[in-house]
């Protein structure tokens, strides 16, 4: 089974998976259906075919469990993990959405002191030429 990181799966509740030549079964189709990882909380990590056509693309509707149940310590274990991982995807989540305000929250903070550094120059300019004006009253 290949390695599949819990956490990336955050749309889905399921993954496609390869199966050996003799493992395979046909759907209502005719054609090799798709071995498939449940992520439910039901049936977390349990393996099943279904039609490897989209059901939007008139793919048939069939589904067939490839493995029995997860049972007793096992099926605790993978649910106490598939409620960590979700504990973590909301985690993460709110993580993500503080991180994007941030970031805007700096591009106007950024945007406020180009103003001011862009004032901050004019007021310089306007202090030179009152100086000046000054050295010119005197001189006079
Ligand atoms: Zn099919």
């Amino acid at each position: 089974m290949a390695y599949q990181n819990p956490i990336s799966k955050t749309a889905s509740s399921s993954s496609i998976e390869s199966v050996r030549n003799e493992e395979h079964t046909n759907c209502f189709c005719g054609r090799r259906a798709r071995l498939c990882t449940s992520w439910t909380l039901k049936n977390p990590g349990r393996r099943f075919f279904s039609c490897a056509t989209p059901k939007e693309s008139n793919g048939c509707h069939f589904f067939q469990w490839f493995e029995e149940e997860f049972c007793g310590r096992s099926l605790d274990v993978i649910t106490h993990l598939n409620h960590r991982r979700i504990y973590l995807e909301k985690k993460l989540k709110l993580v993500e959405e503080n991180l994007a305000k941030s970031i805007e929250k700096k591009i106007v903070l950024k945007a406020e002191r180009k103003v001011l550094i862009e004032g901050r120059m004019k007021l310089e300019a306007e202090k030179k030429k009152l100086k000046k004006a000054v050295e010119v009253v005197f001189v006079c």
